[in-house]
C-alpha cells in the first residue's frame, strides 16, 4: 500500500472570518482530489464556524481546546462545541507549552479528551535547540510522547496525528534536514508501532516548511505529511506545497 499524506496548515492567531472564507475558496480552487491526500487548515476560533464544510477537500482543524466538556471556565472552549465546527484539533503544539505553560499533563488530558469526544487530535512533540545540541532529541520526544499518550487505548491510536515539530525550526527559517526530520520521525514511529502494533499513524514534520523544502522532506520514508505554519498562510504557497505531495502520490 502506497503513502499518503496529510496537508496541514497552522494559521496561528492570522486571518478573520473574511480571509479565511476566501482563502479557503482560494485553496479549494487550486487542486483535485487524489486518493491518499488529505488537506487541512488551522483557523482561529473566530473562524471555524464559517469554513467548516465549505469545501469537502479541506478539513478545517481548531488550534487548542480544554479537556473539560462543559463548566466555569471562562474563555475555554471544550471538545463537545468543537466537534460542531471541527474536523480536528492540534494538542500540544509547542506555542501553547512555552507561551502559555502548558505542561504534558494538560496534554494528555487534552488528547484523551478529543479522543473521547471523536476529534481526531493532532498530536505536537519537538525538541528545543539546547536539548537538540546536548544530544537528547530522542530522549525528549520519548518522554513528551509517552506522557502525552498514558493511559490511551491502543484501539484509539489510529485517530492520532503526531507532529514532529523542533521547536529551534518553527518560525525561524530554519528547517531540519530531511535526514535530520527522517531519523526523529522513525524513532516515533518504532515507538508507536511498540504501543500499538500494527496500527496506521501519521507522523508530520513542521518546522520552516516551504514549497522548496516540502519535495525533499515529504519524500522520507517515515514523514506522511506535514503541518505549516506561515507558508500556509499564503494561497500560492500553501499550494504549491500540496502540489508537491500530489507529484510524490502520482509518480
Ligand atoms: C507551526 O506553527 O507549527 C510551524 C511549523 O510554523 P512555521 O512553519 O512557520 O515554522
Amino acid at each position: 500500500m502506497g503513502k499518503e499524506y496529510l496537508i496541514a496548515g497552522n494559521w496561528k492567531m492570522f486571518k478573520t472570518v473574511a480571509e479565511s472564507r476566501e482563502f479557503v475558496q482560494a485553496l479549494a480552487k487550486e487542486f483535485t482530489a487524489f486518493p491518499g491526500l488529505e488537506v487541512a487548515v488551522f483557523p482561529p476560533f473566530t473562524a471555524l464556524a464559517a469554513t467548516h464544510g465549505l469545501d469537502p477537500k479541506i478539513k478545517i482543524g481548531a488550534q487548542n481546546m480544554f479537556f473539560e466538556e462543559k463548566g466555569a471556565f471562562t474563555g475555554e472552549i471544550s471538545p463537545l462545541m468543537l466537534r460542531e465546527t471541527a474536523d480536528c484539533v492540534l494538542i500540544g503544539h509547542s506555542e501553547r507549552r512555552e507561551i502559555f505553560a502548558e505542561h504534558d499533563e494538560d496534554v494528555n488530558k487534552k488528547l484523551k479528551a478529543a479522543l473521547q469526544f471523536n476529534l481526531p487530535p493532532v498530536l505536537c512533540i519537538g525538541e528545543t535547540l539546547p536539548e537538540r545540541e546536548a544530544g537528547k532529541t530522542l530522549a525528549k520526544v520519548r518522554l513528551q510522547l509517552e506522557k502525552a499518550l498514558q493511559g490511551v487505548a491502543a484501539a484509539d491510536m489510529e485517530k492520532i496525528t503526531v507532529a514532529y515539530e523542533p521547536i529551534w525550526a518553527i518560525g525561524t527559517g530554519r528547517n531540519a534536514t530531511p535526514g535530520q526530520a527522517q531519523e526523529v520521525h522513525h524513532f516515533i514511529r518504532q515507538m508507536l508501532q511498540e504501543m500499538a502494533p500494527g496500527k496506521k499513524i501519521k507522523i508530520l514534520y513542521g518546522g520552516s516548511v516551504k514549497p522548496e523544502n516540502s519535495l525533499e522532506l515529504l519524500v522520507q520514508e517515515d514523514i506522511s505529511g506535514v503541518l505549516v505554519g506561515g507558508a500556509s498562510l499564503k494561497v500560492d504557497q500553501f499550494s504549491a506545497i500540496i502540489q508537491n505531495a500530489l507529484k510524490l502520490l502520482r509518480a
